[in-house]
């Protein structure tokens, strides 16, 4: 049975939401892949990672239920802003974008290093909220180790977040044929399902708050914005029209900004490379049907037995 929900309202969450910019996949064209197999990013469209609509969408509930604010971090290269916005859009309070040359080539390792180094320049959090998984690089692996960098406990895969207090999460995890539901000290990092909930639309009204933000991220920014403990968070910009636009700006910080180690991130803090990418078309010569009579079926079985498929 589902336990009750709690909408006791506790202390104000701080919470950090980690979001990518992933090529869309379902959306591939001919030009998706370039003559030596590597992908072709200028000729795909770039989407919001799915299950990171998810997690943001989760972190915008509990701010819903007892306030609190949405710090939305993402690691990519300029255009990656563009999640950025979108975030303002649905609600995000402050948005980080993680952009360097220095960050170009990364693997999980030395991507969970740079965002664990962020999300503590970020400042005290009680709860990070990543996607499970992104849509290009597949590996599940960013959010597990970012909460092992940070120090902090994790639960995965979360389908409901139960309850938030003070000092504790409990949420309910997917696993195969079932549901686990899991307590854990604050701070905490969640993965984040599709199962979790309806990402809510971006709000008209924000989009024109924020329509005149730069496209490009902002140089420097103002440590007073990032405190958690203030309370009147607002800071405000000139947008193209000279009018002061508050609340959120985009925050730019390079590798030396969030103090990482030049030799930990990027290509250089990466042992894993992808050697070949191999696009596997299925001919339909390699289809082949079976009737559904005993005597097509027990071919069949016959055949897998003697292709060491079935023991
Ligand atoms: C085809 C392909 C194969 C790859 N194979 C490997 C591999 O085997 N091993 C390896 O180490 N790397 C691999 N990479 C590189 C890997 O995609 C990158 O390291 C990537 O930045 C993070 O891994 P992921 O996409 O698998 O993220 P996942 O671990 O699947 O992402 C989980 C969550 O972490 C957060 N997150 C991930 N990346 C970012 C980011 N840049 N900014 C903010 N939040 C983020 C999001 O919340 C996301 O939902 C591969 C890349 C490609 C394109």
């Amino acid at each position: 049975m589902n336990p009750p929900v709690d909408n006791r309202a506790s202390r104000p969450l701080r919470l950090v939401v980690l979001v990518k910019q992933v090529p869309d996949t379902a959306n591939v064209t001919g030009e998706a892949m370039k003559e030596d197999g590597t992908i072709n990013r200028a000729a795909l469209p770039t989407v919001f990672n799915p299950e990171d609509l998810n997690a943001l969408e989760e972190a915008l509930k509990l701010k819903d239920r007892h306030g609190g604010r949405v710090t939305v971090i993402t690691m990519g290269p300029p255009a990656a802003v563009g999640v950025l916005r979108e975030s303002l859009f649905r609600g995000a309070d402050e948005v980080i974008l993680l952009t360097d040359k220095a960050f170009a080539g990364a693997d999980t390792l030395a991507t969970s290093y740079a965002l664990a180094q962020a999300v503590k320049k970020a400042g005290a959090f009680d709860l990070v909220l990543c996607g499970r998984q992104a849509i290009d690089g597949d590996t599940a692996q960013v959010g597990p180790q970012t909460a092992e960098k940070l120090g902090v406990p994790q639960i995965t895969c979360v389908s409901r977040v139960d309850e938030v207090t003070e000092t504790r999460v409990v949420a309910t995890r997917s696993v195969e044929g079932g549901f686990e539901t899991l307590e854990s000290a604050l701070p905490a990092l969640l993965t984040i399902t599709s199962e979790a909930n309806e990402p809510r639309p971006p709000s008209v009204k924000l989009a024109m708050v924020y329509k005149d933000i730069a496209a490009e991220a902002l140089p420097g920014y103002d440590d007073t914005y990032l405190d958690p403990e203030a309370d009147e968070a607002q800071v405000c910009m000139l947008d193209r029209g000279g009018r002061p636009v508050c609340r959120a700006k985009v925050v730019q910080w390079d590798h030396a900004a969030i103090d990482a180690e030049r030799d930990l991130v990027g290509l250089r803090g990466s042992p894993t490379r992808v050697k070949e990418i191999e696009s596997v078309v299925l001919a339909q010569s390699e289809a082949r049907m079976v009737e559904a009579t005993e005597d097509g079926i027990a071919g069949l079985v016959h055949e897998l037995i003697e292709e060491h498929i079935l023991g």
